[in-house]
């Protein structure tokens, strides 16, 4: 049966929590190798990965400037690359803005100032990973709750802007309604390039994805599913996934 969320960062506190108990009683180590693993969600129009840390200045204007309040600057505990700007989808994904105010912040080209637009953003691509746990595979409606997240994260800011107030209008309006959340809230121009949802053949629907995917992660934030059922790669394209 899939595990409806009503607060993510409990979710993830009570995870993280549980790690550092097994941490602590099996003498398990966070090497700098394990966290250099991890590979992150970067803003729009990121350069490859090597020369991104190579030319970021850690100047935090990308993240000044997000109306979203999407990107967060990386502390220790999240390995290499501390103090340079990533999201985390499970938290809050890119709005995709037309005018790409991160990018145009940027002074040192880390983030490519060849990305002037919405549809120039290629940050990985969406999958549905745990198809499931995707409460439209079993027809259940979208429970009482499942925005609680994205209210608390709003009460959290200090500077809410009115794009904000907007998504939060459009997502309150699902409750027990039959999910399609992620593709319903897929931020880009022509979200239908990107992803819709389809029959499948357990009776229930899913969201498929298409190639004009920015990999922006607002699917994955939205997905009322305590362990989202629909993620980003990040860095992966189209073809990459769903073509080799
Ligand atoms: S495109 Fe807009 S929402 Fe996305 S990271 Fe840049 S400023 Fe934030
Ligand atoms: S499907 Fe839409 S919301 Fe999800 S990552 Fe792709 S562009 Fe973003
Ligand atoms: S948001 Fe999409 S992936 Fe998540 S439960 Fe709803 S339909 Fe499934």
């Amino acid at each position: 049966m899939a595990t409806v969320k009503t607060d993510r960062r409990d979710f993830i506190k009570y995870s993280t929590m549980g790690l550092f108990a097994l941490a602590a009683g099996g003498g398990m180590v966070f090497s700098p190798y394990t966290l250099k693993a991890e590979n992150r969600l970067r803003p729009p129009g990121a350069v490859d990965e090597k020369e991104f840390l190579a030319l970021c200045i850690k100047c935090g204007q990308c993240l000044q400037v997000c109306p979203y309040h999407s990107i967060e600057l990386a502390d220790f505990g999240k390995g290499h690359g501390v103090g340079t700007p990533y999201i985390d989808a499970t938290i809050r994904g890119c709005y995709a803005c037309e005018a790409v105010p991160c990018v145009l912040a940027c002074p040192s080209g880390a983030l490519d100032h060849a990305c002037e637009k919405a549809t120039d953003i290629k940050m990985g691509i969406a999958v549905l990973e745990f198809p499931d746990t995707c409460i439209a595979m079993s027809n259940t409606p979208i429970p009482k709750g499942y925005n609680d997240k994205m209210h608390k994260f709003i009460a959290a800011q200090n500077n809410v802007t009115k794009y904000e107030k907007e998504v939060l209008e459009k997502f309150d309006e699902f409750e027990g309604k039959q999910c399609t959340l992620c593709a319903d809230m897929c931020p880009i121009p022509n979200p239908l390039s990107a992803i819709s949802m389809v029959r499948d053949k357990s009776g229930g629907s899913r969201p498929e994805i298409y190639d004009g995917c920015i990999g922006c992660g607002v699917c994955e934030e939205v997905c009322p599913t305590m362990k989202p059922s629909i993620v980003v790669k990040p860095r992966v394209s189209f073809e990459q996934y769903y073509k080799s």
